[in-house]
């Protein structure tokens, strides 16, 4: 693109990888307006630890290869974050035995980790974006001159797109009923159930991987002191037949780094065929849901029942901290994959897990939207030297790289047998 003229962009879904592009076209003078279906108040408490580096070789090598330093997630707060806040740094994985015992320790020379949580990292985006938001905790940050700019809309869900000629028409319901804007680039940055995706590539479907997430947090003051030992700045993991769990500190309530206050985050795998996810995902009210259920949403007994095995599978600091989780919450593992990112002559992308909804265990997610974010630039600088063609060629190849390897790792991890897995007697 090499004719500069500010574009007028908008971009569908402003959860990460939306804000990881919005704010990078921003920056190049682009004017944009996010449309997001979700309320702020109840985008912001996802509850959720977010690694911001890679640590998986071959993961890491393909994001070198693209030019950055293999965590672009890291690399983006470094280039554009101007609040300068900091994360949680994290070194090491430990390898639990059942019994607690270590058995290996991973650590990757020169790798420094940094945890961040999803909700300290959508602050931090919204401050550098729009000045952050009603309830944010991050000051915003002054516009320089250059800057394009930035619209925020919370509440509008996206519901068609038309090519128009040189613009593309997007339509979308709000509480004012629907209605419609022209923009000359559209952006489906509306994850891994992406309406955008569906509306342009609808054989792309979302498929169920045979396997769920039980997330949560706790606040590292509760914990035992044994277990806050095995934290720090470790990471601890547990792998045996059928399960995968893993822990670390990121930060706590309003981004707090201060020892005591930040949270521990828990992420626990377990298998679940149809009928168990069926009612694994049915809320307290009796309504099952597809993907997911937020925090506050699990049935008492469907808690309960989880957090009682947690002593027997898991090492003691694990299953202590899961115990110990207050309002638990659930994600299906799933599988999406885009075979194109780029549409209507390139007037309409996709980024981020609209792309490729990748398995958990790649810690890739993040990193995809923050990686196509840095790589639209050199498409749409002035001079950049890459076409929208190209970008979206090497988006999709990373995608389907990042997707295969993921989906190795899970499918060995939950149903193969793991060589770092141990079987040892349940307690
Ligand atoms: C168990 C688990 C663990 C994970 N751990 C990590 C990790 O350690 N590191 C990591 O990097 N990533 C991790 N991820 C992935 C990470 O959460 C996502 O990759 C990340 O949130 C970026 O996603 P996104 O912005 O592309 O999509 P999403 O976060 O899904 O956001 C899409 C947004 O679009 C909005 N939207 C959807 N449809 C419409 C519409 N029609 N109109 C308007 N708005 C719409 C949604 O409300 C949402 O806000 C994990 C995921 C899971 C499930």
């Amino acid at each position: 693109m090499a004719d500069f003229k500010p574009k007028k962009i908008v971009i569908v879904g402003g959860s990460l990888a939306g804000l990881f592009t919005a704010i990078v076209l921003q920056r190049l003078g682009h004017n944009i307006t996010i449309l997001e279906r979700t309320p702020s108040s109840d985008l912001q408490d996802q509850g959720a630890g977010i690694s911001l580096y890679i640590i998986i070789p071959p993961v890491r090598d393909s994001l070198e290869k693209l030019g950055t330093s293999g965590s672009p997630a890291a690399d983006f707060l470094e280039l554009y974050d101007r609040t300068k806040t900091q994360t949680v740094v994290s070194d090491t994985m430990q390898f639990l035995n059942r019994d607690g015992s270590v058995k290996r320790v991973l650590q990757r020379e020169g790798v420094t980790g940094k945890m961040a949580s999803w909700d300290l990292l959508y602050n931090i985006l919204r401050a550098n974006f729009d000045g952050g938001y009603e309830a944010g905790y991050i000051d915003g940050v002054e516009k320089l001159a250059g800057d394009g700019t930035a619209m925020y809309l919370s509440g509008v869900h996206v519901t068609g797109l038309h090519d128009v000629g040189d613009e593309v028409r997007v339509e979308y319901e709000s509480k004012d009923g629907k209605g419609s804007m022209e923009a000359d680039i559209v952006i489906g940055a509306d994850g891994p159930n992406s309406t955008i995706r569906k509306l342009l590539l609808p054989e792309a479907e979302r498929t169920y991987a045979g396997y769920v997430a039980w997330r949560g947090t706790v606040k590292e003051s509760l914990l035992l002191e044994e277990t806050k030992a095995f934290l720090g700045t470790k990471g601890i993991m547990f792998l045996a037949k059928g399960q995968q769990a893993l822990c670390y500190l990121i930060p706590g309530l309003n981004g707090s780094l201060v020892p005591g206050d930040r949270s521990a985050n828990v992420v626990w795998y377990t298998n679940a065929d149809e009928e168990e996810l069926k009612k694994i995902l049915t809320d307290s009210a009796g309504i099952t849901h597809t993907w997911s259920l937020g925090i506050g949403k699990i049935d008492q007994s469907v808690k309960e029942e989880q957090q009682g095995k947690a002593p027997l599978l898991l090492p003691p600091p694990l299953a202590e901290v899961f115990q110990k989780i207050e309002s638990p919450f659930i994600q299906a593992v799933t599988d999406s994959l885009a075979t194109k990112a780029v549409f209507m002559n390139g007037k309409v992308l996709l980024v981020g897990d609209a792309i490729g909804g990748l398995r958990p265990h790649t810690t890739a997610g993040c990193s995809q939207g923050a990686m196509n974010a840095l790589l639209l630039k050199r498409v749409f600088e002035k001079d950049g030297g890459m076409s929208v063609e190209e970008w979206g060629k090497q988006v999709v190849g990373w995608a389907t790289l990042a997707h295969k390897i993921g989906v190795q790792m899970g499918n060995l991890s939950q149903f193969g047998d793991h060589p770092m897995a141990d079987n040892g007697p349940e307690k």
